[in-house]
């Protein structure tokens, strides 16, 4: 899941940034409301993270922009104060949630995992499954076989990743952009490493194997359909 932070206040910025990556989220933060306007616009995000108040381009005109142009990308407001003016305005222009400004990160968290849930209620169940595992998405919590399995967030969004995509070739270079939001360097072995470690949990002590390598092009996770 990537997510776009617009904000021009640089400690707000970097703490959102931090938590929001913490939490297993690829995260860009543009600084700008030109930039935020412009990342918005051109990049796939799953959810926009939008201050009202930017120096240049306010944020309203940001969601205005993005409704007016076809894209539902979620939005979440961060607004300054407590005004039911503002609220009105930027739920009217399209935004989809607003938090006031001073916030706690957990309560953040939870309105973004919200409207991420929402987004993808019509088309996605909130738990995946093949064969015997089971990712549960609102809890971030992976099972096999009734074992609860421990992941940390970048072992459960690389797995994420994996069973959305069931049954795809997935080359290390879309991984790396998908969970760890770097561009891919063949002298890295961090997605080997990290494939290495999510096997260990998730397939050594189970059958059948899901994650399989396919020499040459990536990774895989499938199961035989009578599972
Ligand atoms: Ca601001």
């Amino acid at each position: 899941m990537k997510l776009l932070i617009v904000e021009d206040e640089p400690k707000t910025g970097e703490y959102l940034r931090q938590g929001l990556m913490e939490a297993g989220f690829v995260v860009d933060l543009a600084r700008t409301g030109l930039d935020g306007h412009h990342q918005a616009m051109t990049e796939p995000y799953d959810l926009v993270v939008l201050d009202v108040m930017l120096p240049d381009v306010d944020g309203w005109s940001i969601v205005r922009a993005l409704r007016h142009a076809g894209k539902d990308t979620p939005v979440l407001f961060l607004t300054a104060r407590d005004s039911v003016e503002d609220r009105v305005k930027g739920l009217e222009l399209g935004a989809d949630d607003y938090l006031v400004k001073p916030f706690v990160f957990t309560e953040l968290l939870a309105r973004v995992r919200t409207l991420l849930r929402r987004g993808r209620t019509a088309v996605q169940a909130e738990r995946l499954q093949v064969a015997d595992l089971m990712l549960d998405l609102t809890r971030r919590r992976a099972v096999r076989a009734d074992t609860r399995i421990h992941l940390t967030n970048k072992e459960f969004a690389l797995l994420e990743l994996l069973v959305r995509r069931r049954g795809e070739v997935l080359p290390r270079s879309l991984i790396a952009s998908q969970v760890w939001d770097m561009n891919f360097d063949s002298d890295t072995n961090v997605i080997d490493v990290a494939i290495r470690r999510l096997r260990a949990k998730v397939d050594d002590a189970f059958e059948p194997k899901l994650i399989q390598t396919v020499r040459g092009l990536g990774y895989m996770l499938d199961a035989p359909d009578d599972q």
